[in-house]
């Protein structure tokens, strides 16, 4: 008999907790798993902001897949996946023969969102990949470099738009390697202008305030210019021009204002919001007891508020491990039980020794807060590779 396929899109966060918990507990005979990953690696999408800023190697925040999954139990295909089909239970792949499944893992993670704002797209940069990291890295640098020659204050001006996690993190790194940067360009510190513009009426939207007051303050008093209730109504390349008229000329635009789920999922015609999903108790997509969607393309109720959980790392985590247990139970024909997210809290780094945040309903800020940050991205690649892998990456 053959043995049941499942196949999971994605090494992220969830994905790879799912192949692990799978190959963990499945013996070779109940099932045969497959992972697809557009890359050979898997990347710390939670440290991205370091390499964006420079203030580490994108390679500290990238590991090899073939690394840390069992290969015997698992096969790993490298390849773009470019369409689902739900009727015929196939994937259809860039470069590979199409992929039957009975099971499917969509943990595709998630796509900025630009709410139709003009030129945005064309024209800023995303902290989304090891790739456009490094460019955002490289076109800050060479614009830097051009400074001395031009002259031109939009060279060094750097516009962050959105002030959530990602933003407030961001322009934290920023503010750690703009002195370094500036000893390398010859440029005194004080040019730079490093603006954060944010749509909503406050920095980190619906975090506590008192966290919020901190890490403002910290960042102003490195300079930092906050620009809040101040939508962004078009990017053109040189400046982005907001609510009101005012034009910031910067060569440099990095939008972290929003994500959505992936594009496939609207186009496989699964039931979705902006690409999301929102998924049963088991995590299934509605209609189809055999998709299951993890990660930043699923949207997961908080009925406490009646509203979704912000797509994290730390859910995801949690959907992955869950799920391999699931499917496990589904395929042995055991009992399943529902997914139940337990919420740690919450952590944002400002830069590397300054961070603020809610972990088990406690406030933290400053070096203890850093800290606690930096245990939970240790967390993440003990959970990967264990001991060996914090060790290779040379986190001990
Ligand atoms: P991802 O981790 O995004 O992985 C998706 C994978 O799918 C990727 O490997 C991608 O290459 C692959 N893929 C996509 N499309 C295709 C395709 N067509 N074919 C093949 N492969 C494909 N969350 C926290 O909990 N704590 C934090 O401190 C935190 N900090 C963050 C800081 C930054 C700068 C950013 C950007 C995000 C942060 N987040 C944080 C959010 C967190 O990173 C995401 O919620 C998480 O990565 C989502 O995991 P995922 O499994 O859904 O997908």
């Amino acid at each position: 008999m053959s043995r049941p396929k499942i196949v999971i899109l994605g090494a992220g966060y969830g994905g790879l907790m799912t192949a692990k918990g799978l190959a963990k507990e499945l013996n070779y005979n109940e099932a045969e798993i497959t992972l697809v990953n557009q890359n050979s690696y898997h990347y710390f999408t939670t440290e991205l902001h370091k390499p964006a800023a420079g203030t580490s190697h994108h390679d500290h925040a990238r590991v090899s897949i073939s690394s840390i999954i069992n290969k015997r139990k698992v096969n790993f295909i490298q390849d773009r996946v470019t369409s689902i089909d739900i009727e015929k239970k196939t994937v259809h792949l860039d470069q590979h023969d199409p992929l039957a499944y009975d099971y499917l893992v969509v943990g595709l993670g998630s796509a900025p969102e630009t709410f139709g704002i003009e030129g945005l797209l064309e024209n800023a940069f995303f902290i989304r990949s090891i790739n456009s990291v490094r460019m955002i890295r490289e076109h800050m640098e060479y614009m830097f470099s051009r400074y001395q020659t031009e002259k031109k204050e939009e060279l060094i001006t750097i516009v962050v738009g959105g002030a959530g996690f990602t933003g407030i993190e961001y322009v934290g790194e920023l503010v750690d390697r703009m002195p370094e940067l500036c000893r390398e360009y010859d440029i005194p510190l004080e040019k730079v202008r490093i603006v954060n513009i944010e749509a909503a009426p406050t920095v980190l939207p619906g975090f506590d305030q008192e966290l919020v007051d901190y890490a403002v303050k910290y960042l102003e008093s490195k300079g930092v210019e906050f620009k809040i209730s101040t939508p962004i109504e078009k990017c053109t390349g040189e400046s982005v021009i907001v609510k009101g008229g005012e034009e910031i000329r910067a060569s440099t635009v990095v939008w972290t204002g929003g994500v959505r789920g992936n594009r496939l999922i609207e186009e496989a015609g699964i039931e979705n919001m902006r690409g999301r999903v929102k998924v049963d108790q088991y995590l299934r997509a509605p209609g189809h007891d055999n998709i299951f969607v993890i990660g930043d393309s699923s949207l997961v109720i908080n009925e406490e508020i009646n509203r979704p959980y912000p797509p994290t790392a730390q859910i995801s985590t949690q959907q992955g491990q869950y799920l391999g247990r699931s499917l496990v139970a589904t395929l042995r024909g055991n009992e399943l039980k529902t997914f139940q997210f337990d919420n740690k809290g919450t952590i944002a780094s400002l830069g590397k020794k300054e961070a603020i945040g809610i972990v088990w309903g406690k406030k933290y800020y400053g070096w203890t807060a850093s800290w606690l940050k930096r245990a939970t991205d240790l967390r993440w690649l003990f959970l990967l590779g264990g001991v060996s892998l914090l060790l290779r990456k040379g986190r001990l």
